[in-house]
């Protein structure tokens, strides 16, 4: 396109919330033919809330809550903040009357996986199945059976471990963006076809893939892992859209032909973008792609 051209579809979609960072994502945005989709914060809302809690061993709620607190009070993930929030008003319920946060030590982060420290003299690890396979907390049946139950309904199951044993979790509900069901057919209807590419299990994601009608779902994803999956498609020829908010989907939306960061999304993700998606709402995703469409078709 012309610098000219590239000008009036930047200030076009400027105008609708669609921030175009050069004139080569508004030139490939035409060409797409896939959509690969974060799910955290991406279809769904992103304002993550703990719908239930639950004990496991011999610590009381108002003990694992306060190891809770302690870890995820570290971490700037959506998940930890709803978890966090539930937790201190748990501990309120059962009797506890202090808003303190208890101290953490060796705090970690396992990207897309948990966080993990110590807490007094105690190991907490907070995080998902598969951080406790790593860090070698077995899970019984019962814990097995509380997480599918939960999986199945599209709600994440956060596990927490106390010296190398799960004493209680937390299932976490994020609603779907409402408008991601017609966006994803709509998509479908202008020849694009669409993916899910989540750091979050396989249960859950289906759960949401069937609801907005995706039917391909990669699961328990780290964020090399997504920008791979990108790179393959690619190299089957496709033109490849990324959208994605967090830090995990940065080199996913770096690799893309076409990197989309929602607005509501963090730093890291918008840096890495080549669109910015502005109101934050999944419809811009056609807008972006009519947009190259309509300036490209007026070129040639
Ligand atoms: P997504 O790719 O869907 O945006 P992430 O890669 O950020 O998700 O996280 C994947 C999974 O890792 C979450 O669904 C959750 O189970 C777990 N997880 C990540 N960070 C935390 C945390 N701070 N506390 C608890 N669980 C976490
Ligand atoms: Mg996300």
């Amino acid at each position: 396109a012309t610098p000219t051209a590239v000008m009036v579809a930047s200030g076009m979609g400027a105008s609708q919330g669609v921030l175009i960072k050069g004139g080569d994502a508004l030139e490939k945005a035409h060409k797409v033919k896939i959509v690969v989709f974060d799910k955290t914060g991406t279809l769904t809302v992103g304002k993550p809330e703990v719908v239930s809690a639950v004990l496991f061993s011999e610590f009381s709620m108002e003990e694992l809550c306060d190891m809770t607190i302690a870890v995820e009070a570290s971490s700037e993930h959506p998940i930890a903040k709803a978890v966090a929030a539930h937790a201190k008003r748990l501990r309120q319920k059962f009797g506890s009357c202090t808003e303190e946060v208890p101290d953490v030590d060796d705090f970690e982060v396992h990207m897309g996986a948990g966080v993990s420290g110590k807490v007094g003299d105690r190991t907490v690890v907070v995080g998902n199945r598969r951080l406790m396979h790593a860090c070698n907390v077995p899970i019984c049946s019962k814990v097995e059976k509380y997480i599918s139950e939960n999986e199945i309904l599209a709600r994440t199951c956060i596990l927490v471990s106390i010296d190398g044993k799960i004493a209680g979790a937390f299932s976490v509900t994020d609603p779907v963006k409402p408008e991601a069901k017609r966006v994803i057919s709509f998509l479908h209807s202008m020849g694009i076809s669409s993916i899910i590419v989540t750091g979050d299990n396989c249960a859950t994601a289906t759960a949401i893939a069937n609801e907005v009608g995706i039917d391909e779902v990669f699961a328990e994803i780290d964020p090399v892992g997504k920008a791979d999956k990108v790179k393959d498609l690619q190299m089957k020829g496709m033109t490849v859209a990324m959208v994605g908010d967090g830090i995990n989907d940065s080199p996913a939306l770096v690799a893309a032909d076409v990197g989309m960061a929602i607005g509501a999304g963090t730093d890291i993700a918008i840096e890495a973008a080549d669109i910015v998606l502005v109101k934050s709402s999944l419809e811009d995703v056609i807008t972006a792609i009519d947009l190259s469409r309509k300036t490209m078709s007026r070129i040639r």
